[in-house]
């Protein structure tokens, strides 16, 4: 998903994510993975060792798993067992970014597996578990550790994505629990679907939520994403609740970036997006603070090759990006909430 140069000066994806990613639209043009040359940038002459990363062109999912080792070899029973107990996951793939998937540079690691079927998903890649290679969380500690230095000079850290992080509930509350043993502020972008799946304490080790609202009109959610919209719902409001002074996380509230993929003929209609941001409003109501920004992410073309390469039918091939008129009528609406809005 190209990047947009937001109105604070950053730069904001049109994503998708955890769904986040994964529909993402519109990627980010000065973002994308940074070159070890963009990694020196922040250090200046100097790059820390082993700061290679994968150089992703477009703002879809990574590029690979490169520098990562795979743990083939194991038999089916260990693999499964692995996976419950979290110690391995399926990763389809990692980068490198700034501005995009939370504050600072951001270690992004996109998961594979997603419940949902999203007409405009940019990573149909990442829907099935099987689309990922085995990857343990030690390897993937490691990985975060190595990026320390660079997290500590951008105020980043690490970003969970897919696919859909929830769908390895096991293997993200280990990733969590060793970021935030290092210190490192953590990220998760998500549907909201298997919100069920977050348990308490991920929610303790999470900073930031990117919850992808994909509609405010449940009809309309149903078409886009062939699940139900109440399981969103939910989350964002029990997220909310959780940073009052007698929840979970009241110590250290969990903020909440709202992400909503603007759809032409699909999630544009003044009542849709309305919907969409009473529902944000309401959450700043349960919690004043909860939301830090809404993202109004412009539907790209960017992910129909890749429909194309895996031989699918593409719903959207002839939908076109919204004009800038309509992407800042959107804006507006939620501005007129009173929402932080890029
Ligand atoms: S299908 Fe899954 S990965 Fe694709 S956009 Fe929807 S939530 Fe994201």
């Amino acid at each position: 998903m190209p990047t947009q140069t937001s109105a604070a000066g950053g730069t904001t994806s049109p994503l998708g994510g955890g769904a986040g990613r994964g529909a993402l639209l519109g990627a980010p043009a000065v973002l994308g993975s940074p070159s070890v040359d963009g990694v020196a940038g922040m250090f200046g002459a100097t790059v820390p060792d082993g700061l290679e990363a994968p150089t992703a062109p477009r703002r879809r999912t990574g590029a690979g798993l490169d520098g990562l080792a795979v743990a083939d070899g194991l038999d089916r029973g260990d693999t499964l067992a692995m996976m419950r107990s979290g110690e391995l996951g399926s990763v389809h793939s990692w980068e490198l970014v700034t501005a995009v998937d939370g504050p600072g540079t951001r270690l992004t690691v996109f998961l594979s597996g997603c419940p949902l079927r999203c007409l405009y998903c940019h990573n149909p890649d990442t829907l099935a578990m099987r689309d990922g290679e085995p990857v343990t969380a030690d390897e993937l500690l490691a990985r975060v550790r190595r990026y320390l230095p660079v997290f500590r000079a951008t105020h980043g850290g690490l970003t969970l994505s897919g696919g859909e992080v929830l769908q390895q509930p096991a293997f993200a509350a280990r990733i969590l629990r060793g970021a935030k043993e290092m210190g490192v502020h953590t990220a998760l972008d998500t549907s909201g679907f298997l919100g069920r799946n977050l348990t308490d304490t991920m929610l303790r080790d999470t900073d930031l939520v990117l919850l992808d609202v994909k509609s405010g009109d449940p009809e309309t959610y149903l078409r886009v994403t062939k699940r139900p919209l109440q399981p969103t719902l939910d989350l964002g409001r029990r997220l909310a609740a959780s940073g009052l002074p007698d929840g979970v996380t009241a110590d250290a509230p969990v903020e909440v970036w709202v992400r909503f993929v603007l759809v032409p003929g699909l999630t544009d209609d003044e009542r849709n997006v309305g919907l969409v941001a009473r529902y944000v409003a309401e959450l700043e109501e349960i919690r004043p603070g909860t939301v830090g920004r809404v993202e109004v992410l412009p539907f790209h073309q960017m992910g129909r090759d890749k429909w194309s390469a895996l031989g699918r039918d593409y719903a959207l091939a002839d939908t076109e990006p919204p004009s800038p008129e309509l992407t800042e009528r959107v804006r507006e609406q939620f501005r007129s909430h009173g929402l932080t809005t890029y």
